[in-house]
């Protein structure tokens, strides 16, 4: 298992490739003009495409459910942490059951709490093994992500309770996320809104957003951990979730799992 791949390092070793295709560009111009345009432009689709959660290049992405049904789903990432108990505490007192995309990682850590997700009812999903970005990972890397996570859940609460459901750290996804993904059996989410909540910008701002967010056919993402520091609680986001709930109500929006949603 190799070390997890930080939002920093990736950032620097695509620009390390970026600055390679340039130069690539820089030879290739002095043969053909249009060889170098395009070397270039797929430079840079490649980059783009590369941190844009939503984008298709890397594959089909699910970002949001039929608008056509009054229906929305509340995800969570990075989890389980501590203040998983207190999500799981409002979600069932809402009487609301939302989707899981838990850390192997985190699975091994608090395998009572991948229990208590899938026992009240939550769609438990994959979110990888450790948080590593997979942009410039390989295909056999990305697998061992879904198996180790697979592994841990199916420790933490039997086999078939991890849905076939990935989504990516960061949603940042590379040329060999998507054929490992799919060989691997899984569909691949992304989200319609993120309100930040991982700033931890105040209970308030956090419901208002998702208020706003809110609509038929949203994946709203929340997180009900960090995916960097495992022992950071999440007390904007519990916090918020009566009023989140309320919001949904007011709209007419029943919340249900990502796979109701997209059923
Ligand atoms: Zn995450």
């Amino acid at each position: 298992m190799t070390e997890p791949m930080t939002k920093n390092r990736t950032i620097r070793r695509v620009v390390a490739t970026e600055v390679a295709v340039l130069a690539a560009a820089a030879t290739a111009r002095r043969r053909s003009p249009l060889l170098a345009t395009a070397i270039v432009g797929a430079g840079a689709l490649g980059a783009w495409a590369a941190f844009r959660p939503g984008s298709p290049l890397f594959g089909p992405v699910v970002t949001r459910g039929p608008a056509a049904s009054p229906r929305a789903a509340l995800t969570f990432d990075d989890g389980p942490g501590p203040s998983t108990p207190a999500i799981l505490d409002a979600l069932a007192e809402e009487g609301v059951r939302a989707t899981f995309f838990v850390l192997g990682r985190q699975a091994r850590r608090h395998p009572e709490l991948v229990r208590r997700m899938h026992d009240e009812g939550h769609q438990v999903a994959s979110h990888g093994y450790d948080h590593g970005i997979l942009v410039m990972r390989g295909p056999g890397h990305v697998r061992d992500q879904l198996t180790r996570t697979e592994e841990a859940v199916a420790d933490a609460a039997g086999t078939g309770v991890l849905t076939h459901v990935f989504r990516a750290p960061h949603g940042f996804r590379g040329p060999a996320t998507w054929a490992a993904v799919r060989s691997a059996g899984y569909r691949m989410a992304g989200w319609t809104k993120g309100v930040f909540d991982s700033a931890d910008p105040g209970p308030d701002v956090v419901a208002e957003r998702s208020a706003r967010a809110l609509a038929p056919g949203c994946i709203l993402l929340l997180h009900d951990a960090d995916g960097w520091d495992p022992d950071r609680p999440r007390t904007h986001t519990v916090a918020a979730i009566p009023d989140i709930c309320a919001s949904a109500r007011e709209k007419g929006l029943e919340l249900v799992t990502l796979d109701e949603l997209l059923a």
